[in-house]
C-alpha cells in the first residue's frame, strides 16, 4: 500500500487565504491591523529562518509586524524589556518569542512575562491552563497546525486511539490535549516509554514529535494508521539521505545541500500508513498559517476586550 499525502502546505495556504481575507475585513470594519511582534535572540541560522517566515507570512496576509533582535549576549533583563514594550504596544496583538533562547536567558520568566492576551504560541501558564480545561484561548500553533488538517481532511479523532510520541509543552503535551478533548483515546509515549512499537502499533493516529530522524519505521506502525510527522531535521550525509530519503528526494539529494526529513522513516512507513504528512511541506507551513490565525483572533479578542 502507499500512503495517501496529506498536504499540509495546501491546507496551510487555504488558512493563509482565509486569515487574510477576515483580516481584511476586521480592517475594513475599524479594527485596525493585527499586529506581531517577534523576538529574536541570538544567531541560530534556523531560528531566523522562521523568524523570517513567519514576518513574510504577515507581509503576505496585511498583518503589521515587527521584529526586535538581540544579540546572543543578551541577559534576562534585556530580553524581558523588549517583551514589556510588546505587551504594552496596542499596535502588537500577537508575541512570538523565538526559541530556543540562550542559555544565560531565563526563558521560563521570558515567557511567563508575554501578557496572556497576546500570547499567540499558547506557552503562557494561563493559557496551558485553559487548554487543559478545554476553553481554549491560544492553542500552540503546531498541534493547533495538526487538528486543522486533521479536519479539514476529514479525519475524525473521536473514539480513535491516538499516540502521540513526545512530551514537550511546546508540541507533545498540547498535541495530546487537543486529540483528547476531540474525544480520541489518547497515549503519550516519550524517551522513557519502554517498548515504544508496542504502544505506537496501537495507533490509528500516530503523530511524531521526538525530534530524531527517521525514528518511527514501518515496524512501528500499524496497517492503516494516519501518521503526522511533527520533526523536522536536517540532514547531510549521503548515508542518511540513502536510509531516510524516498528514491525520487535521494536520486536528487546533494550533501552540499541537505536534505530535511522527519521523525518518520518515510521509505518504510509509507508503505503501511493509510495516509502520512510529508517533511518538508507537512506540518511546518501549518504551524506559520496557525500563528496568523491565532495573532488575528489576538487582535478581535483585544477589540472586544
Ligand atoms: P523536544 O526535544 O522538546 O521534545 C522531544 C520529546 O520526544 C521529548 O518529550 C522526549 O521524551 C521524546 N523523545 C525523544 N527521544 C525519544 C525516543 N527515542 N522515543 C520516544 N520519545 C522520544 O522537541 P519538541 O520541541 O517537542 O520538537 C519535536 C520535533 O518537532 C523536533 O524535531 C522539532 O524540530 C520539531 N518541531 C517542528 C515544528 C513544526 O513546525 N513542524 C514545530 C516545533 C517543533
Amino acid at each position: 500500500m502507499t500512503a495517501r499525502i496529506l498536504d499540509g502546505a495546501a491546507i496551510a495556504r487555504q488558512i493563509r487565504e482565509e486569515v487574510r481575507a477576515e483580516a481584511l475585513a476586521f480592517v475594513n470594519a475599524g479594527g485596525g491591523k493585527p499586529g506581531l511582534g517577534a523576538l529574536l535572540v541570538g544567531d541560530d541560522p534556523a531560528s531566523h529562518i522562521y523568524v523570517a517566515s513567519k514576518t513574510k507570512a504577515c507581509e503576505e496576509l496585511g498583518l503589521h509586524h515587527v521584529t526586535e533582535r538581540l544579540p546572543v549576549s543578551a541577559t534576562t533583563e534585556d530580553v524581558l524589556a523588549v517583551v514589556t514594550r510588546f505587551n504594552e504596544d496596542p499596535a502588537i496583538h500577537g508575541i512570538l518569542v523565538q526559541l530556543p533562547l540562550p542559555k544565560q536567558v531565563d526563558a521560563v520568566r521570558v515567557l511567563d512575562a508575554v501578557s496572556p492576551g497576546k500570547d499567540v504560541d499558547g506557552f503562557h501558564p494561563e493559557n496551558v491552563g485553559l487548554l487543559s480545561q478545554g476553553r481554549t484561548r491560544f492553542a500552540p500553533c503546531t498541534p493547533a497546525g495538526v487538528m486543522e488538517m486533521l479536519r479539514r481532511e476529514g479525519i475524525d479523532p473521536k473514539g480513535r486511539c491516538a499516540v502521540v510520541v513526545g512530551r514537550s509543552d511546546i508540541v507533545g503535551k498540547p498535541m495530546a490535549l487537543l486529540l483528547l478533548h476531540a474525544h480520541a483515546t489518547v497515549t503519550i509515549a516519550h524517551s522513557r516509554t519502554a517498548d515504544l512499537g508496542a504502544v505506537t502499533r496501537t495507533a490509528d493516529i500516530l503523530v511524531a514529535a521526538a525530534g530524531k530522524p527517521g525514528l518511527l519505521r514501518a515496524e512501528h506502525v500499524r496497517d492503516g494508521a494516519v501518521v503526522v510527522d511533527v520533526g523536522i531535521h536536517r540532514i547531510q550525509t549521503q548515508e542518511e539521505a540513502t536510509d531516510l530519503l524516498s528514491p525520487a528526494r535521494l536520486a536528487k539529494f546533494d550533501p552540499a545541500k541537505g536534505a530535511v526529513v522527519g521523525d518518520v522513516h518515510w521509505p518504510s512507513v509509507s508503505e503501511v500508513a493509510w495516509a502520512l504528512t510529508p517533511v518538508p511541506g507537512g506540518v511546518g507551513p501549518l504551524t506559520i498559517a496557525m500563528l496568523m490565525s491565532n495573532t488575528l483572533r489576538a487582535a478581535k479578542l483585544f477589540a472586544r476586550s
